[in-house]
């Protein structure tokens, strides 16, 4: 980006290029280049890596245990991360459960399970969808009835990401049918262990499991893992949800995958010459950076808000809306820049069967990576309902 820093955001770039060239393992920036599946140990490898450092929870303010960055300083971060090919951060405990507990949770909730996320003893799945409950989620159905000093919990969440890896889920439950949706909804802490939990994988367009069914049928929950009041989980899944949305812009991702295509679209040869002097090629790349230097700068704004504190408003379903829209024209321009060598799924695949590419492991990933990121626009809330948030907000109605 062509903003201008100051002395000391350029010696925090310097710090976080020099952290990552010592820190971070090669093979997991392999595999993050190649676009391979990264496994619950190589996520939970990185996670520990960056704890040591004390850079694990950019957005945690101090006194919890967290970097308390500031807006410039965790857009470098982003930015020479993904540069540097790391594998990204897993949000569900350290962005979205976090700020919901650091604002809403009691003192024994704080103590206990923020250190808890930081040092991965727990990994943390989000279940709020549900099916006939994703857009319209105040309508989920699974029940949470008291019985004394516990819940007991039955239905069924959908779309977990990573739910096969985690012993925690946070969920939306129904504890009051007789008032209207919103009113009738708690937020559970939930531990994936108890009996009468299952964990069914659904297999995606890439090829792989990254989401799940998860099952309750009579589960029982401790009353103390109600985070803040009863029937207010409405409250506190939509502050949750403004923080998943300001983090799924991914801006340093889209940095590092239109390099990518640059470096294809030089090398892949159409009519006699690189593919980037394709002028309707090249007016499609123009425009895509255009749009994420105008989006980056955006983000900035939103991230400052968040950081002081405020917690970002319609802004976060903005940069959704856009930010998904670039990474999705960034897979595409790639998908056709990688032309034939985009046609297997896994880069292994390939091996030896792309000779003509300069850089295999840039034209690997092309194929899954274009098909995985169709989940871009429908999940933390689909563009078009983000569409409908941001029209309703601007111009009223
Ligand atoms: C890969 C992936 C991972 C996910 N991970 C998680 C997770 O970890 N935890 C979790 O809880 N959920 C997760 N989700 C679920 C996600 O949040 C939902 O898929 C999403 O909210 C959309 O809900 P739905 O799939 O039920 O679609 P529906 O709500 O049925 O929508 C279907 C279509 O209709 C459109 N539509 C619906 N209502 C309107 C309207 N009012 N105006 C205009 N258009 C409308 C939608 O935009 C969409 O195109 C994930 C989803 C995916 C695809």
């Amino acid at each position: 980006m062509d903003l201008s820093y100051s002395d000391e955001e350029k010696a925090f770039r310097e710090e976080v290029r020099t952290f990552l060239k010592n820190k971070l393992p090669k093979e997991l920036s392999d595999k993050v280049r190649g676009g391979d599946e990264l496994g619950k140990a190589d996520i939970e490898r990185w996670h520990a890596i960056l704890n040591e450092q004390g850079w694990l929870a950019p957005n945690w303010p101090k006194k919890f245990g967290g970097a308390e960055w500031n807006a410039v300083q965790r857009h470098i971060f982003e930015e020479e991360a993904a540069a540097h090919h790391a594998p990204r951060i897993i949000p569900f405990g350290l962005s979205m459960l976090a700020p919901v507990l650091q604002k809403f949770g009691s003192k024994e909730q704080q103590d206990y399970w923020l250190p808890r996320i930081l040092s991965g003893e727990d990994w943390w799945c989000q279940g709020y969808s549900e099916p006939g409950a994703g857009s319209d989620l105040a309508s989920l159905k699974t029940t949470a009835v008291r019985h004394g000093d516990h819940y007991v919990v039955n239905g069924q969440k959908t779309w977990t990401t990573l739910g096969q890896h985690a012993n925690m889920i946070f969920c939306l439950v129904r504890t009051d049918k007789e008032v209207k949706q919103q009113e009738g909804i708690s937020f559970l802490l939930i531990d994936m262990d108890t009996p009468g939990i299952e964990v069914r994988p659904i297999v995606l367009l890439d090829g792989g499991a990254e989401v799940n069914e998860v099952w309750f049928t009579d589960v029982k929950v401790p009353v103390e893992n109600l985070v803040g009041e009863e029937n207010k989980g409405w409250t506190y899944a939509k502050y949750l949800l403004t923080h998943e949305r300001t983090n799924i812009a991914g801006t340093g991702f889209s940095q590092a995958g239109l390099t990518a295509v640059k470096r294809l679209a030089k090398a892949e040869i159409a009519g006699g010459k690189p593919l980037i002097q394709n002028p309707h090629f090249a007016a499609r790349l123009a425009q895509v950076e255009i749009d994420l230097k105008a989006m980056s700068t955006t983000n900035l704004r939103i991230i400052s808000k968040a950081a002081a504190g405020t917690a970002p408003g319609v802004e976060s379903s903005m940069l959704k809306v856009k930010g998904t829209i670039i990474r999705q024209e960034i897979n595409d321009l790639a998908r056709r820049a990688a032309g034939i060598y985009a046609m297997p799924f896994a880069s292994e695949a390939i091996e030896g069967s792309n000779a003509g590419l300069p850089d295999p492991l840039a034209a690997g990933p092309v194929a899954a990576q274009y098909f995985n990121n169709r989940k871009l626009s429908i999940f933390g809330g689909s563009n078009e309902i983000q569409r409908g948030i941001i029209a309703k907000v601007t111009m009223g109605g």
